[in-house]
């Protein structure tokens, strides 16, 4: 994309993505496009008028499996065109933009978020959801769209059996981004902080909680993993409102988790971590 404006826009999308779920996608200029597995991004000719489109993502897909089964779809490459026409705005700071303008690094967002295998939603508010007006901007994905792209990258960086498989994908090294930990996070009002750190993790993970004197006593820390199965729960037990710990996460093997505070049935706080 030979526009330093929306390149750098672009590179913005990309390594919001890259933060919240480490998807080892990298911007080669250099690459001769004369490789058929890389991946295009460029300016076409796309519908304008009543069904504008913005941008698009075209996937193209492999079925991976044994024999008969097909143990999962692996996406092969991905090829993006913007509306070489649209209005687009193309600068970081949104002082400049208004309804008169589309804002490029949201369509690159979510087109990025299609390039993570992931369709549209209904909700409004999330970077995934179909359509984005004139003097509209997402920048910022929320907590669903980051889950979608979470599950994805689970199934995408484990090995799978079958000869026609392709090898699991690496977690981005996020080295030098500017990456807010802990994305995704919840608390409920009756926790005042609950930090797990540091995030990516290796050996262990260090905890703190702090809640009203009502919430101490006997608390759970749980850790789930996205194939929806825990894999540890260790009770805490919390005096004076606050406490501070860690988990060993050795056995654990790499991807993405989450750490649940319960009290009993009770959800009170969430924290996503990544296994490295
Ligand atoms: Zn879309």
């Amino acid at each position: 994309m030979d526009d330093a404006d929306a390149h750098a826009s672009f590179i913005r999308a990309l390594n919001t993505w890259k933060c919240a779920t480490r998807v080892n996608f990298n911007i080669d200029p250099a690459h001769p496009n004369t490789d058929g597995d890389v991946c295009l991004i460029d300016w076409g000719v796309l519908p304008i008028g009543t069904n504008s489109v913005w941008g698009r993502t075209l996937n193209y897909g492999t079925k991976c499996g044994q024999g008969q089964t097909i143990l999962k779809s692996q996406l092969k490459k991905f090829d993006m065109v913007f509306n070489s026409v649209a209005p687009f705005y193309k600068l970081e700071d949104l002082a400049g933009f208004d309804a008169t303008m589309v804002d490029f690094q949201s369509n690159a967002l979510h087109e990025l978020g299609h390039a993570h295998l992931l369709n549209h939603t209904n909700h409004e508010n999330m970077v995934m959801y179909a359509k984005l007006g004139l003097g509209q901007h997402r920048r910022v994905l929320t907590s669903w769209d980051e889950e979608g792209g979470d599950h994805i990258m689970s199934i995408s960086t484990q090995a799978s059996p079958g000869s026609n498989c392709k090898p699991p994908m690496a977690f981005a090294d996020t080295t030098g981004l500017d990456c807010m930990p802990n994305a995704v996070s919840w608390r409920s009002d009756e926790i005042e902080l609950f930090l797990t750190y540091p995030n990516p993790a290796d050996g262990e993970v260090h905890f703190k909680v702090v809640c009203g004197e009502s919430t101490s006593g006997h608390l759970a820390l749980e850790i789930w993993g996205y194939n929806g199965q825990m894999s540890r729960k260790e009770f805490v037990s919390i005096s004076g409102g606050q406490k501070e710990g860690k988990l060993d996460i050795n056995y654990l093997p790499k991807g993405i988790y989450m750490i649940c505070l319960k009290s009993g049935d009770r959800l009170l706080a969430v924290n996503k971590i990544i296994k490295q």
